[in-house]
């Protein structure tokens, strides 16, 4: 046995980092246990697809020092280890032979990106998750390469936003009829392929990948259903995450049957006692959207949810339901593409597009339950008012038209 009970936090990200940092300011005094399976310290992630890959910015440094973690907050770091179980019996997480024992958990294992079935190994072929998947990418792109992105998801299209920004060549391959269509809907959509096309990249819609295709174990290019061949030195596969939750299959942490993510409540806890989840691994039942089950792969959403899953966990009679606003941003071609609420909607209406900025409101039976803006940034915040406030659909559409 390894550790001594505790809090112990599973994922060394942005989650898990919340995690720990809230625990010792409401006064927590106990061993903390944090288990990382990256080498890294926790670092943040949204610079990655941005000012790093275009070049703005040197190096990726982490959120905290070693030193500030191990003696100012003073945290048990495991790092390059990743967690292989969990036994709610025993409470204790296993990491290979070590095992450690917890008062309180937090799952905070995020999500690894899903591959594309024949391209592993391929060299030149990356998805883009971590500082060495980014270094990679950054490194082809610095020795100019003709790049493919598979997926116009938000990484994949800030990706080819970064390859144009250095005046390269870059194809963006999507299976759907438009960019995002499922994630913002089809009216939003259209105007990201726009941004795609007036920035010059080469957007091909409605067309699957049939092969990768290599010389030597080095990608050469990529083949498309309709027969034709884009010419690659470098593929960037942005097709969608899946929760990183196989080392707890057959714990009796509840797993979602779709995607496996664990399943919460509104208070992040999963039913385990001591056991609570936060971030990108987790689904967790929103009370503002009728207790929708969420699984948000925002920013926000885990610095929030993994600052109040520490605090829950070490003291449930205090634990409070969160009924959060998600909100998301994404940077493409020096633009800010912004978004509030769900997009899960039943009309979607364009509402102002003045010069290039512009703005979006989904609507749910009377009520406005998102907003999307580009280049909007103060007025995206009093929409994420409205809808905390269960506002109607027609006054944010008059806000909107007149502001
Ligand atoms: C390139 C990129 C750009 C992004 N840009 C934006 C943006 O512009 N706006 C926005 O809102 N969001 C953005 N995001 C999303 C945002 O970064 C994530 O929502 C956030 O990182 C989620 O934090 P997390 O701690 O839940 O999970 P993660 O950041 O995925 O961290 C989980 C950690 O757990 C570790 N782990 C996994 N399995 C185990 C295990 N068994 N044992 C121990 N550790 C394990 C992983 O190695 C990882 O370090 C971006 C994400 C990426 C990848």
């Amino acid at each position: 046995m390894t550790g001594t009970g505790g809090l112990v936090v599973v994922g060394a990200s942005l989650a898990g980092l919340r995690a720990v940092e809230a625990a010792r300011r409401t006064g927590y005094a106990g061993p903390i246990t944090l288990i990382g399976a990256e080498e890294h310290l926790p670092y943040d992630r949204p610079p990655l697809s941005k000012a790093f890959l275009c070049g703005d910015a040197a190096e990726v440094t982490p959120f905290r020092s070693e030193q500030e973690l191990r003696d100012d907050l003073g945290v048990d770091l495991v790092l390059g280890a990743p967690a292989d179980g969990l036994y709610p019996a025993q409470q204790l997480v296993s990491v290979g032979d070590r095992q450690f024992e917890y008062d309180a958990a937090v799952i905070a294992t995020g999500a690894s990106p899903r591959r594309l079935p024949g391209a592993d190994g391929v060299a030149g072929v990356h998805h883009l998750r971590t500082v060495d998947d980014a270094t990679a990418i950054r490194d082809a792109l610095d020795a100019g390469a003709r790049t493919v992105v598979i997926g116009a998801g938000f990484i994949g299209s800030e990706v080819a936003s970064a390859a144009r920004k250095r005046g390269l060549s870059v194809h963006v391959v999507e299976s759907l009829g438009l960019p995002l269509v499922r994630s913002i809907g089809a009216e939003v959509g259209s105007v990201c392929a726009d941004l795609h096309v007036a920035n010059g990249t080469d957007l091909r819609l409605g067309v699957g990948v049939s092969a990768v295709e290599s010389s030597g174990g080095r990608v050469t290019g990529v083949r498309l259903d309709d027969g034709s061949v884009l010419p690659a030195d470098l593929v960037v596969v942005g097709i969608g995450v899946q929760p990183a939750t196989g080392w707890l299959e057959g714990s009796g942490v509840p797993l979602h049957e779709r995607d496996r993510g664990v399943v919460c409540d509104a208070t992040l806890w999963t039913g385990l006692p001591g056991v609570y989840a936060a971030g990108d691994v987790a689904h967790v039942a929103n009370p503002l959207f009728d207790d929708e089950l969420m699984r948000l792969e925002h920013w926000t959403n885990a610095a929030e949810q993994g600052a109040a899953a520490s605090k829950h966990a070490l003291d449930p009679a205090s634990a409070t339901p969160l009924a959060p606003v998600p909100y998301f941003w994404s940077d493409w071609y020096g633009r800010r593409i912004q978004f509030v609420g769900t997009p899960r909607a039943d009309e979607v209406q364009v509402v102002a597009t003045a010069g290039d900025a512009f703005t979006a409101l989904y609507r749910r039976d009377d009520r406005i339950v998102g907003a999307l803006t580009i280049d909007r940034p103060r007025e995206i915040m009093k929409f994420r008012r409205r809808i905390a406030e269960r506002g109607a659909f027609a006054d944010a559409v008059e806000f909107a038209t007149a502001s």
